[in-house]
């Protein structure tokens, strides 16, 4: 008998103690190492046997797993947006809690952690080899590091995949692939008047940026296609011819060949910026997620409608499928079945304000838990 649903009800308060604790330990992409340790230890003592952190900072825990080809993985990700200096102070009102991070993705890691916590406490064996993962690196430029590593050390043996990342009304199947660059501009530059006349890497780059805005994105039905210069900086003084400047830009897709096209125009206008001999610029290539191959489209619905099913059931709301970039994306294009799981309601991901309503945090872990438990006996 499976009192999966009476005991997160009791177990709400420890949930939400768990997620203030952890939301205070910060923990930027490639830094994950004091959110790891503590969820290691915190799996210990709930029981678990086996679990060791890996090269990339990822909490593995397998449950018979050995010899297993057929593993399924379950995770969340460890990391945050936050650089190490940001405050992370919690607080919260009638509706919601509050902290940088909390939602993404710390009360996910939470309500997967409660999971294990209670199959432990019940003896629950798996029906097939299960791993399940506080994985490092899901942000920005972690590139997806941590979801790297597990297919680099269980290659072949992964079935499938879910990952816990975002609000319940949605369900993320298909991967939105980007890819991201650093480009920096160096001249001689020299003095504003004594040196006029000078190659000046700010203008060189914002030439380059300005041509980057001729890109015509492709137009495919059913396909999103977009790109964005995210941040710009350089230069020494007013007075000053710059010498130095640079930009991070990417673009994205959720279509294969619209990411390929978007990578032939941009590839252009650096070329073009490179010959016009206007600085002398290196790009760099910081981060490339890829688009899906191909899967077992059966499996692959038919998690995505169970996913729905429990969203459904256990917060009462339909739960949509759409296309994000998130861990999926490489287990997408390995040919692994992936969908993305949200767990929980909220807003302000990525910034100092973000929430989590507190009302969504038990149907959360009733989704999570009811899900995992499909495969356990
Ligand atoms: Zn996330």
């Amino acid at each position: 008998m499976r009192d999966f649903e009476a005991y997160m009800k009791e177990a709400l308060p420890e949930t939400v103690a768990l997620l203030k604790e952890l939301c205070l330990i910060p923990a930027p992409s490639h830094h994950e190492e004091r959110r790891a340790e503590f969820c290691k230890n915190w799996l210990e003592a709930a029981g678990a046997e086996g679990v060791y952190i890996d090269e990339a900072l990822n909490v593995i825990y397998p449950m018979n797993c050995e010899g297993k080809d057929d593993i399924v993985v379950f995770c969340a990700h460890t990391d945050t947006v936050f650089p190490e200096e940001t405050p992370l102070l919690w607080h919260e009102d009638e509706e919601n809690y509050y902290c940088p991070a909390v939602g993404d993705d710390t009360c996910c890691l939470v309500q997967m952690m409660m999971a294990v916590k209670y199959i432990l406490s019940r003896g629950i064996q798996p029906k097939t080899g299960v791993l399940f993962v506080c994985n490092s690196c899901e942000e920005g430029l972690g590139n997806l590091k941590g979801t790297r590593q597990i297919f680099k050390d269980f290659a072949g043996r992964i079935k499938c995949f879910y990952t816990f990342d975002g609000g319940y009304r949605k369900v993320t199947n298909r991967c939105v692939g980007s890819h991201r660059y650093r480009v920096e501009c160096r001249t001689e530059g020299g003095h504003s008047f004594g040196a006029f006349g000078n190659r000046n890497a700010i203008t060189a780059l914002a030439a380059l940026i300005a041509d980057l805005t001729t890109v015509e994105v492709p137009q495919k039905e059913g396909c999103k296609t977009t790109y964005n210069v995210g941040t710009i900086s350089g230069g020494t003084s007013v007075n000053t011819i710059a010498q130095y400047a640079e930009m991070l830009c990417e673009y994205r897709s959720d279509d294969a060949a619209c990411l390929a096209d978007m990578k032939r125009q941009f590839e252009e206008r650096f070329a073009t910026a490179i010959a016009a001999g206007k600085g002398d610029f290196t790009v760099t290539l910081v981060g490339e997620r890829p688009c899906g191959g191909e899967i077992d489209r059966a499996l692959h619905a038919q998690m995505t409608a169970r996913v729905q099913e429990l969203s459904q059931k256990h917060s009462g709301l339909p739960c949509h499928a759409n296309s994000g970039s998130t861990d999926c994306n490489i287990p997408m294009s390995l040919g692994v079945p992936a969908v993305c799981v949200g767990t929980h309601l909220g807003g302000g991901a990525h910034t100092r304000e973000e929430r989590v309503q507190k009302d969504s945090v038990l149907p959360g872990l009733l989704i999570v838990t009811e899900l995992i438990l499909d495969y356990f006996d």
